[in-house]
């Protein structure tokens, strides 16, 4: 029984350096989750896309000096090369500019007009005579009405952390020229009105479950009788057109159309396929598909009150989230990631440290699922040694060097599995089908600590078995430990494999295990696995690569 599953990762910005924070808030579980449904053999469809449009690319394109379309190319292929490294296996990384999404952000518009719930409302914006046009928040600077900060912009004060408008900064001029006769002008603007969509998103947040509470309660919090309206337009030249009379020159609200590229960006990956579309995301057609986003917190308002606004708005029988898997944040040695501000690591600077594998352990068995947690290199580096250096690759390590030295370098056939065997067994399948309960559950922690757990148990197991003092005095013996200890690391592994998929196809390569391109089939009949001979005479051609403890000291990881 196959089931579908559409995943999501929250979009990503173009513009700025990726940190480790962006990476565990969205991408990195949405990752590990898709790759788990594949193992057990579900229809996945994991997308993402850069969100690409509004004044943060205007501005750091003209700083670049390029064109937007330009900029956002260059970033697009400089962040997909990462996440690639990064190991992140989306079946199709799309772009918020694509075509795609600016025919479906027109369409929804104008569903939602159709529907009644555009509203043209006239909004003060300041407008620079010397620059010749309207000035959007960013475009603003002047001086922090709160902390006298001198470089506030119109939307926040960096300084203090306040958040401003651009009429309530002090001595205002323009971030383009620098012009200080900025005046203020009305400009027609559009509005959902998500005022009048309150009690249909609420019955239908009604519909949900499997929400981690924080985030259930965040998006209640939002659908009160104070949910305003939300203006959908902005008057910029990049992003998606507004097709209204009146409207030339602007384009839809960067949060407008962002969540609109899951759409389009399956739209894209089946179009180059040959699939349908529709079995992700329209009526009848989607039945049996269960849909899930990854995101952080921040992210929540848009994902639980805009975007389902929208498709529900829309009359049209969109596939809304089942599930929004929400995340609070990664803080860096007791601060904020903040890559403008150099605190923090960048994913980049990460991966030229050290193998993605390192990076992805931590960051899941540490997944900022309940509250705030807080990256320290000390601790990073004490818990990967233990985990995957100390408990998981020593084992690998020792075992297959053993099986190669002992039994001529295959895995040994002979000998009957003992009581000790069998106890292996049932608690091991026991083990497995607890860390699928918490991968299915997005529990990653739990499935984690369950993973090395498991882990500590397989050492436990080949301590006590000790094949080595065997060797000379029962053979068959040395042969039953050794062989099951071979099988029982390609479960380790396999079950690993989502969360460290680089080691884990190392460490089933090293012990005669199958690996094809796809991802290793979730181990579901672990008894026979562990006390049949099903491996008997593999040949252990490869070996395993220890994995290499961390010095906190060494030069490159304690200057973070
Ligand atoms: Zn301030």
């Amino acid at each position: 029984m196959s089931h579908r599953i559409l995943i999501t990762s929250a979009l990503p910005y173009v513009s700025g350096a990726k940190h480790l924070g962006n990476l565990v808030g969205s991408l990195l579980p949405a990752d590990v989750h898709a790759r788990f449904h594949r193992q057990i053999g579900s229809e996945v469809l994991f997308v993402c896309a850069t969100d690409e449009h509004g004044t943060p690319t205007e501005i750091a394109a003209a700083r670049a000096g390029l064109d937007p379309r330009s900029f956002c190319n260059r970033e697009h292929d400089r962040q997909a090369d990462v996440y690639r490294r990064f190991g992140l296996s989306f079946d199709h990384f799309g772009r918020s500019s694509a075509p795609s999404n600016h025919a479906l952000t027109q369409h929804f518009y104008r569903r939602l007009d159709a529907a009644g719930l555009i509203d043209e409302r006239a909004v003060p914006q300041i407008c620079s005579p010397a620059d010749d046009r309207y000035l959007p928040d960013r475009y603003v600077l002047g001086t922090c009405p709160h902390c006298g900060a001198s470089d506030a912009r119109g939307d926040q004060c960096d300084a203090c952390g306040t958040l401003l408008d651009p009429v309530d900064l002090i001595a205002p001029r323009s971030a383009l020229s620098g012009d200080t006769r900025l005046e203020v002008r009305e400009s027609r603007h559009l509005f959902l009105r998500q005022s009048a969509l309150v009690d249909r998103l609420n019955s239908w947040l009604d519909t949900r479950s499997g929400w981690p509470p924080f985030v259930a309660s965040l998006a209640r919090s939002w659908l009160t009788a104070d949910l305003k309206d939300r203006c959908i337009t902005r008057d910029l030249a990049w992003g998606v057109p507004v097709p209204r009379p009146g409207f030339e020159g602007k384009v839809f609200y960067v949060w407008f159309d962002a969540p609109i590229a899951y759409i389009a960006a399956t739209q894209d990956w089946a179009a180059a396929r040959g699939r349908d579309w529709r079995e992700w995301w329209w009526g009848e057609a989607a039945r049996g598909t269960s849909y899930v986003q990854f995101l952080g917190k921040d992210n929540v308002p848009f994902h639980a009150v805009s975007f389902p606004g929208t498709l529900l708005g829309s009359g049209e029988p969109w596939r809304t989230v089942d599930v929004i898997k929400g995340f609070h944040w990664l803080t860096h040695e007791g601060g904020k990631f903040s890559t403008s501000q150099g605190r923090g690591l960048s994913c980049e600077a990460a991966l030229d440290a050290l193998p993605a594998d390192l990076w992805r352990w931590w960051l899941i068995a540490n997944a900022p699922e309940s509250a705030d947690v807080d990256f320290r290199s000390v601790r990073f580096a004490a818990d990967v040694n233990k985990d995957l250096a100390d408990v998981f690759g020593n084992l690998v390590q020792r075992v297959t060097r053993f099986a190669r030295s002992a039994f001529d370098g295959r895995v040994p056939a002979g000998g009957k599995p003992g009581e000790a065997e069998r106890a292996l067994a049932l608690s091991v399948r026991q083990r497995v089908s607890t860390i699928r309960t918490h991968h299915e559950a997005r529990e990653f922690r739990h499935a984690a600590a369950e993973t090395r757990a498991l882990w500590a148990a397989a050492n436990a197991y080949v301590q006590a078995a000790a094949p080595w003092s065997l060797l000379r005095t029962d053979r068959p013996g040395a042969a039953v430990a050794t062989r099951t200890a071979l099988a029982l690391i390609e479960v380790c592994a396999t079950v690993a494999w989502s969360i460290i998929p680089n080691l884990a196809t190392s460490a089933i390569t090293a012990v005669g295990g199958e690996v094809s391109a796809g991802p290793p089939p979730w181990p579901d009949d672990v008894a026979d696995q562990l006390l049949n001979e099903r491996r008997a005479g593999v040949a252990l051609a490869s070996s395993f690569a220890p994995v290499a403890k961390l010095s906190v000291e060494a030069s490159g990881f304690a200057g973070w």
